[in-house]
């Protein structure tokens, strides 16, 4: 039988391997230790050394386990960044980034192939969306590159090319599966989920119970230009997002950090941090200033160092906590979205 049309055993609950197990008269311990290979590592059913020959080749007649691929790989050695650029199984092309701290590696995954947010300063708007990645293919970028460097991965940020909520049931799902015991038993706390900005759904995931970070990409304090960066905020207005993250920090105690990428002469003006200051003043959250990588369009400008500073202190004199992160990775084109539309151009 083609691969093809074979079910991949790699993002199946606990409960629907025992199914499998109950359908075929196995033994009902068979499937713990099915679940168990699934899981280890990146492995074959063949691997499965305390399964029977003859389970191993029923399992096999329809089921696989399959893997994305690592097409390329690009590492940025100043910022210890490695990218990878992972091929699915219907041959779409997508991109994870690891990050190595001190205290550990932490992965930045894709939850789409393309997006259709539309976002102006982003190359995965550029195409459109492809599809949705399924639970399975947002984990396997946690143990391809694992399986790749040898390491754990300690912390992963939905934060590639895609909007996670807009593939809601699957980012569930991925979350449910990188926080079991039996996979990777991520702690919720190490995990960020970052939105453009669906509302609705930010409520829903704060009452789906999942716990986990929360970053909200922001990009101007005030609604018209909002919706000229970023469309999303045609559907759900500046307050609707605010209540909405009000609404996700109350209810799980956790701080919202809100990305803001400095565009220069575009956002970066003192009437932008003042409007930002006023905002945000009573939310639990954090302001992350990211100077723009302008290679993710070469038609804006990234803001300079000074205006950065400027920006950050008009915040922090008004007691916003504000940090500015360090773009990382821009000599690998680790900018959302950015080594994959290269590709599919062939540059
Ligand atoms: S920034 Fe995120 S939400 Fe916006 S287009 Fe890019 S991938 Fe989509």
């Amino acid at each position: 039988m083609d691969n093809i049309h074979k079910k991949n055993l790699f993002g199946m609950s606990k409960a629907e391997i025992e199914e499998i197990v109950k359908k075929n008269n196995w033994q009902a311990y068979r499937a713990e230790q099915i679940y168990g290979w699934v899981y280890q590592g990146i492995g074959q059913i063949d691997a499965m050394s305390n399964l029977p020959g003859h389970i191993r080749e029923e399992l096999k007649q329809q089921y696989d386990i399959f893997h994305l691929q690592i097409i390329e790989k690009f590492e940025e050695k100043k910022t210890k960044t490695t990218k990878y650029l992972l091929r699915t199984e219907d041959d779409l092309l997508i991109e994870a980034v690891l990050l190595r701290y001190k205290h550990g590696n932490s992965l930045c995954i894709s939850s789409q192939a393309g997006c259709n947010m539309a976002c102006v300063f982003c190359a995965s708007a550029i195409g459109g969306l492809q599809r949705n990645l399924s639970a399975a293919e947002m984990l396997s970028q946690v143990y391809v590159t694992e399986e790749d460097t040898g390491k754990k991965i300690s912390n992963v940020v939905m934060m590639g090319s895609g909007e996670p909520l807009d593939n809601y049931e699957n980012t569930i799902g991925f979350l449910e599966l990188v926080s079991d015991k039996n996979t990777r038993n991520l702690s919720k706390r190490n995990i960020t989920v970052s939105t453009c900005g669906i509302a609705d759904k930010i409520v829903l995931l704060a009452d789906s119970g999942a716990g986990v970070n929360l970053s909200v990409s922001l990009h101007s304090p005030f609604q018209e230009q909002r919706e000229k960066i970023m469309p999303v905020a045609r559907k759900f207005s500046l307050k609707e997002l605010m209540e909405a993250c009000r609404y996700y920090a109350e209810k799980t105690k956790r701080r919202i950090t809100l990305e803001y990428a400095l565009i220069s002469g575009v956002n970066d003006t003192p009437e932008h941090a003042l409007a930002l200051a006023q905002l945000t003043k009573t939310l639990h959250c954090l302001v992350n200033l990211i100077p723009m990588n302008e290679a993710s369009r070469p038609s804006l400008k990234g803001s300079g160092e000074k205006n950065v500073a400027a920006f950050a202190e008009i915040l922090t004199k008004r007691q916003i906590t504000v940090t500015i992160r360090r773009t990382l990775g821009s000599s690998i084109n680790a900018a959302c979205g950015q080594l994959r539309s290269g590709f599919y151009k062939g540059d």
